[in-house]
């Protein structure tokens, strides 16, 4: 046994870090109570490499997985192609979920859903149809259109 049980001898006891195999004292580890010697078995340092890199790999995963999700239902509105059904754009950032009679607004307040949760729930419908791809500038287009239409009505 290496744990003595005088607390201040065990502050004293150097303890092998499992992750980075430096020798640290015990307060280089965190307090853990289900851990052997009631430390864990990482330093500090290593702790916190640990959970910045999970951190980051959690955020990566998230990110991916909008895009993903994104790619899908673009995809899907696009007729089988990642890209604006109008011109041809296919930069994912540029392209856009349109509501061809043009009650994208209204219709997007009325299921109080935006950005990301709009992908969502189309998936959830089952692409539901009334929808296309188009990147911004054809939306943009679009609208000046329309705008133009009920000017001469
Ligand atoms: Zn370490
Ligand atoms: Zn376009």
């Amino acid at each position: 046994m290496d744990i003595n049980p005088c607390p201040e001898f065990r502050a004293e006891l150097l303890r092998k870090c499992s992750q980075c195999g430096i020798e640290k004292p015990y307060t280089g580890f965190y307090r853990c109570k289900d851990c052997r010697g009631g430390r864990r078995s990482q330093c500090k340092a290593c702790g916190l490499v640990w959970a910045r890199k999970n951190r980051r790999r959690i955020q990566a995963g998230r990110v991916g997985e909008r895009k993903r999700l994104k790619e899908e239902v673009l995809t899907s509105y696009g007729n089988g192609v990642c890209s604006c059904v109008a011109c041809g754009e296919s930069q994912l950032v540029c392209l856009t979920i349109d509501h061809i009679d043009g009650q994208g607004f209204r219709h997007r307040k009325e299921i109080k859903r935006h950005g990301i949760s709009f992908y969502r729930w189309l998936r959830q419908q089952g692409f539901p149809k009334g929808y296309q791809t188009l990147c911004m500038n054809c939306q943009f287009v679009k609208r000046a259109k329309r705008k133009e239409y009920s000017y001469k009505d």
